[in-house]
């Protein structure tokens, strides 16, 4: 299958989900998912009309940048503080917000460049040790949200999580619910430069029963380009 079939398979799949759950399809992004994937495959994406990308390291993502021209690129992989500068130029959001610290360092190089960036606030909703995200009910995460009254350049747009891997979707669904609730609970409060439109969850094998629980945006990679050759460099 070519990667334009695919592409029309996933969203057949985003169709049928959102018709289940009586939602309009067209409230839902698909974000394809680029890492490990070259210049071919990205541009063959967006022949197929993608419009959104996800890429998981700086470094990969600034190789592979003049592939992104007239996309939206996004970064869902964990930014260490000291790659923020790089990562403010880099991408249109930084969907692994994590913590204060670096919310800040984002804050800061964004006003040396008079720019505007979204963000999406990751959170750890299965309480893995080894995952990065921001625990759900935590100081920590009172503190972010807090603090981005204050700015002026990052604007939080929602949440993002990356469930603990099941086999089977209908496993994964109460993570999808949780985070539902969780954005629900913060959208409520109104916070001052804090929106909640972004419900970020929901991957190739599990993106359906995530539609079901209300996500407005999927990130595919395996369903659109076939499996990950494991990273070499
Ligand atoms: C790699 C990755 C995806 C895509 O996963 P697939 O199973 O290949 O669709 C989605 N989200 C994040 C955060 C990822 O790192």
């Amino acid at each position: 299958m070519s990667i334009a079939e695919n592409i029309a398979s996933v969203r057949l799949r985003m169709a049928a989900a959102a018709a289940r759950a009586g939602r309009d399809a067209s409230e839902i992004t698909l974000m394809a998912v680029t890492k490990t994937h070259g210049f071919a495959q990205i541009v063959a994406a967006k022949e197929a009309g993608v419009t959104c990308f996800g890429e998981n390291y700086v470094q990969e993502a600034e190789d592979k940048s003049e592939s992104f021209a007239g996309a939206r690129l996004h970064l869902i992989g964990h930014l260490q503080s000291n790659k923020a500068a790089k990562a403010a130029k880099l991408f249109a959001s930084i969907d692994s917000l994590d913590s204060l610290r670096l919310a800040q360092k984002l804050e800061r190089a964004l006003e040396a460049d008079s720019r505007e960036m979204q963000a999406v606030i990751e959170v750890n909703i299965g309480g893995e040790a080894a995952k990065s995200g921001i625990a759900p009910v935590s100081n920590e995460f009172e503190e972010l949200l807090r603090a981005a009254a204050e700015w002026k350049y990052l604007r939080v747009m929602g949440l993002m999580a990356v469930p603990p891997f099941l086999e089977d979707a209908e496993q994964v669904r109460p993570y999808f619910r949780l985070l539902r609730g969780v954005r629900d609970e913060i959208a409520a409060r109104q916070l001052k430069n804090v929106k909640m439109d972004v419900l970020s969850m929901g991957m190739s094998h599990d993106f359906d029963a995530a539609i079901e629980e209300g996500s407005t945006m999927v990130r595919v990679g395996t369903a659109i380009f076939g499996s990950r050759a494991t990273l070499v460099s």
